[in-house]
């Protein structure tokens, strides 16, 4: 540095300058070189420490591969001085059995000239075996020899130990999904197939050539656009689990899938369900099947109905009704086996008249209904009704029985009017109903006058209960005539209603409507206790006959109320004559039997009435000992013109007289009917001829004023005279 000084020489001033300058430099440079050793020490220090951190011993090697130098740490790591680890002291460090492939590391280095790594186990201070990673690295001068090694021992236990957990837990994985009896396919979020287990391997092996890696779509072409991919979709989308059963698009089958989200793609698992399926569907088969003739059953008819009718307004559904008649008298008399068995028969022979798409079902007892959707080519309904009414033709044979059946069918057909599958039922029920109110065999399709003819008989029915009370119900008596003597032995009592608004009605019409609330048994007791307080008013020992309904008889206290009304009355028991029809031993014969022999037994004379037009087996008159048998007057009305009538009359006739019967002929409306009846032997006429139901005045007078002329000319009575006094 130029000096502003001068002299050459230095003066003692700048001497001493100058030296204390050299002295700042030399201290300024100890500063720095201080301050150098620092900064290496602390990053020797920072570089052991995260050396010590990451349990990585770094050392170097001879050319020949003698251990020069060592990381304190590794004394710490394993408890050996360093200078017993020099050299090849190090290796009683490592693990027994390890030693081997620590050496080869070794080995394959100095063989080579080049890096190597591997893994051993070093055995640690406390004598805990712990994996180290060995790297070797050649250290080279810049002539390329090689001049040593340098490397690393890496404590890298921790790593190798999540590495085995986590290869253990994918095994268990494995294993779980290979041991599971549902099939597994894995997919990632691009539908590609990333793990099968063995059973979707072998599965898919039988559809196409499918592997890992393969997109799921590219493979099922088929499955796309359908639940199984709305299904996948659905779950890879909500990240939500979604289970679902499928119809197997490539076999007649069903799967069973579980779709689980997985974080990268979906789990799906699936199993076969076809047996399941089927089985389940076999059991709503069975709850939809009578079990008796394995047709439908109420439940699938109803469900066929409604879902057949949804949305429908034009006339394409049909809904036939048939109700079998007599087949309750077939049970009651055969049995119930051979009822079952005609039932049977009575499908088979339905079935067969049916077309095709037409569904019959058993709706319980002896009811069947169809439900018919005539196609292009496909019957009227009316046709149909009257194919299945020819299956009765023929009779039936059940265990070599001949069974004569017949049927009531009623139709409806879908209009606008009837909107519901409810509505179309209820209207064939409707023409059910007056199908059988028509008697045998009998087709009616509903029509709207018969909605408003079964509204009217609810209307009566409601009216009936009232016209008791309000006194708008009476009796009438129609005579009955001793055909020997010409006298009038008593009479019928008829029930007869006034209705306010409608008139007469005839007890045709309305009995049935009684029986049918109920009604019948306080209206039979009133009619009973009506009746034997008119014959009262009579001369003689005349009697009076009381109808009695089906109903009546199952009533427990009905013999109470026939001999209260005998004591209220003050007349003998002999004196009133009960008629029941022959419905009556046909249904709980046994209880009905029982019943009539306790009335009987009171005194009381028991009547069959209508003999003739039910069932007719004439077993029940072994069973019971009449005291009367009233021939309908269908048969009375055919003499003098049909042979065959006048052999059942004769026929009957003598049948009753062989029993001790009093026999008597209904509806004798000529001369010459009753000289027939004479002729044969019966011994009582009805009829018009005889003398028309009359008021009970009427009757009284009839019977008070015969009398009287009886007692003044003991003479025989012509029954054209009773006619005319009767009016
Ligand atoms: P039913 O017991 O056979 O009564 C005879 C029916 O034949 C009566 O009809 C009578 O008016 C009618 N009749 C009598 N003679 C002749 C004739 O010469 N020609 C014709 N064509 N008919 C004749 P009605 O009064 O209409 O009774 C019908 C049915 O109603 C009765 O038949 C009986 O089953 C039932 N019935 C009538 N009154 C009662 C009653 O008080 N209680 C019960 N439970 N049923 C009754
Ligand atoms: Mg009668
Ligand atoms: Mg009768």
């Amino acid at each position: 540095m130029p000096s502003p000084n001068p002299s050459l020489e230095p003066g003692p001033d700048q001497q001493s300058v100058r030296l204390a300058a050299a002295e700042e430099r030399i201290a300024a440079l100890e500063r720095s070189d201080a301050a150098l050793r620092a900064r290496l020490c602390e990053s020797e220090a920072r570089h052991r420490h995260t050396c010590e951190l990451r349990r990585l011993v770094p050392w170097s090697a001879a050319p020949n591969g003698d251990i020069l130098e060592m990381a304190p740490l590794w004394t710490t790591l394993t408890g050996l001085e360093l200078e017993d680890s020099l050299g090849t002291g190090w290796v009683a460090a490592v693990h027994p059995e390890d030693r081997e492939p620590a050496g080869a590391i070794w080995r394959q280095a100095l063989a080579t000239g080049e890096a190597a790594d591997g893994h051993f186990r070093l055995v640690m201070s406390e004598g805990e075996p712990r994996w180290f990673h060995l790297r070797i690295a050649p250290r080279t001068v810049p002539d390329g020899s090689l001049s040593g090694w340098y490397g690393t021992l890496e404590d890298i236990q921790e790593r190798r130990s999540a590495e085995e957990a986590l290869k253990a837990s994918e095994a268990l994985t494995r294993s779980v999904l290979e041991s599971t009896t549902d099939h597994v396919v894995v997919l990632d979020r691009d539908w590609r197939i990333t793990f099968m287990n063995a059973r979707a391997t072998k599965l898919i092996a039988q559809m196409c050539e499918g592997k890992a890696g393969d997109g799921l779509w590219d493979l099922f072409p088929d499955h796309q656009s359908t639940e199984y991919e709305a299904r996948c979709r659905e779950a890879m989308e909500t990240g939500r689990p979604v289970r679902f059963e499928a119809r197997m698009v490539r076999a007649d089958g069903w799967l069973t899938l579980n779709v689980c989200p997985t974080g990268d793609g979906l789990a799906v698992f699936f199993r076969d369900t076809t047996d399941v399926m089927r089985a389940s569907e076999a059991l709503v088969e069975q709850a939809h099947r009578d079990d008796l003739t394995g047709l439908a059953n109420r439940a699938l008819f109803n469900k066929a109905l409604e879902e057949g009718f949804e949305g429908r307004t034009e006339r394409d559904t049909s809904v036939l009704l048939l109700d079998l008649d007599l087949f309750k008298e077939v049970n009651d008399t055969l049995g119930h086996p051979v009822g079952d068995k005609l039932l049977k028969e009575v499908a088979l022979r339905f079935r067969s008249s049916l077309d095709e798409g037409d569904l019959l079902a058993r709706l319980g007892g002896d009811e069947f209904a169809v439900i018919h959707r005539p196609g292009d080519d496909g019957r009227s309904v009316a046709a149909l009704a009257e194919r299945l009414m020819e299956s009765f033709t023929d009779c039936f044979f059940v265990d070599g029985i001949a069974i004569k059946l017949a049927a009531s069918i009623g139709t409806a057909s879908s209009s606008p009017a009837h909107l519901s599958a409810n509505d179309l039922f209820k209207a064939a029920d409707i023409a059910l109903y007056r199908a059988k109110e028509e008697g045998r065999g009998a087709i009616r399709a509903f029509d709207d006058g018969m909605a408003e003819r079964l509204q009217a008989r609810q209307t009566m029915k409601v009216d009936l209960d009232v016209a008791l009370v309000l006194g708008e119900l009476r009796l009438v008596y129609q005579p009955l005539l001793d055909i020997a003597s010409g006298r009038i032995a008593g009479a019928e009592a008829l029930v007869r209603w006034r209705h306010p608004t409608m008139g007469e009605i005839s007890p045709g019409e309305f009995i049935p409507l009684a029986e049918d609330t109920g009604l019948i048994v306080e209206m039979g007791d009133w009619i009973l206790r009506q009746a034997c307080m008119q014959a009262a008013l009579w001369p003689g020992e005349r009697t009076v006959a009381v109808n009695l309904s089906p109903v009546q008889i199952r009533d427990e206290t009905l013999p109470q109320r026939v001999l209260y009304a005998l004591s209220n009355a003050g007349i003998a028991p002999s004196r009133l004559e009960l008629e029941i029809t022959e419905s009556v031993l046909l249904q709980d014969s046994e209880r009905n039997l029982a019943m009539l022999h306790t009335l009987r037994e009171a005194g009381v004379r028991i009547a069959l009435d209508d003999f003739g037009t039910g069932y007719s087996s004439l077993s029940y008159l072994r069973h019971f000992p009449f005291d009367k048998l009233k021939l309908d007057r269908c048969f009375v009305g055919d003499i003098g013109r049909s042979p065959q009538s006048e052999a059942i009359i004769r026929a009957a006739g003598e049948m009753g007289r062989a029993m001790a019967m009093t026999t008597t002929a209904e509806g004798v409306e000529t001369a010459e009917q009753l000289d027939w009846l004479r002729a044969n032997g019966w011994s009582q006429a009805q009829g018009w001829h005889t003398g028309r139901p009359m008021e009970a005045g009427a009757i009284r007078d009839l019977l008070v004023g015969g009398e009287a002329r009886r007692r003044k000319t003991p003479a025989r009575h012509s029954p054209l005279r009773t006619k005319a006094l009767a009016g």
